[in-house]
């Protein structure tokens, strides 16, 4: 295993967000009749994920993922390719059945923090200035597909290497956000 291929997007730097950035296309991997995703907004939460569900590009340790309104996000072409990968998950991942690559991912249970939020690949995208990844969440999970555990100190090193700070969740902003939307769905919440 190694440890230098976290994510072909940042292995050699990642190339840095654009503040006026507002959008582009993500396409799958299909060599014709290819899957089109249209987000009209800049991403947000971008980060490398080890968890098994999340796609991976070949020979990448980590997926990248952020987040967008999913009023932002319209399939734009050949919808009927795609399918849930997991019905059973809280994210349901679209993926093209076809090349297998996830083009969106979507909360459908209206009680959660994220509900609204939907998940993309932004290097299924073409274009450049989208939100630079900002840290490593579920980092520990690498191992369930294979990772060894005596790398897990090189590979975490590497990541802060690259500023992805690691965690074995979420981030802690994120953690708090989902402990926030607990606290208030529970009545313990407080300013
Ligand atoms: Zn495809
Ligand atoms: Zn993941």
């Amino acid at each position: 295993m190694n440890v230098q291929k976290i994510h072909p997007a940042v292995d050699a730097g990642f190339k840095s967000a654009n503040a006026q950035f507002s959008g582009g296309m993500l396409r799958c991997h299909c060599a014709q009749h290819q899957v089109e995703v249209k987000l009209e907004s800049q991403t947000m939460f971008n980060h490398a994920c080890g968890c098994t569900k999340c796609w991976k590009p070949e020979g990448a340790l980590f997926s990248l993922v952020a987040v967008i309104p999913k009023e932002k996000v319209s399939v734009t072409a050949n919808a009927g390719k795609l399918k849930v990968v997991d019905e059973n998950t809280l994210i349901k991942r679209h993926a093209c059945s076809e090349c297998g690559v996830h083009m969106y991912g979507r909360i459908e249970n209206e009680q959660h923090a994220f509900y609204g939020l939907d998940f993309v690949h932004t290097e299924l995208s073409e274009s450049e200035g989208w939100s630079a990844p900002g840290f490593a969440a579920f980092v520990s999970s690498i191992i369930e597909s294979g990772a060894p555990v005596s790398k897990m100190a090189a590979v975490r090193e590497r990541l802060t290497e690259l500023n992805l700070t690691p965690y074995d969740c979420l981030s802690p902003e994120l953690m708090d956000m989902l402990a926030a939307h607990s606290a208030k769905q529970a009545g313990t919440w407080q300013e």
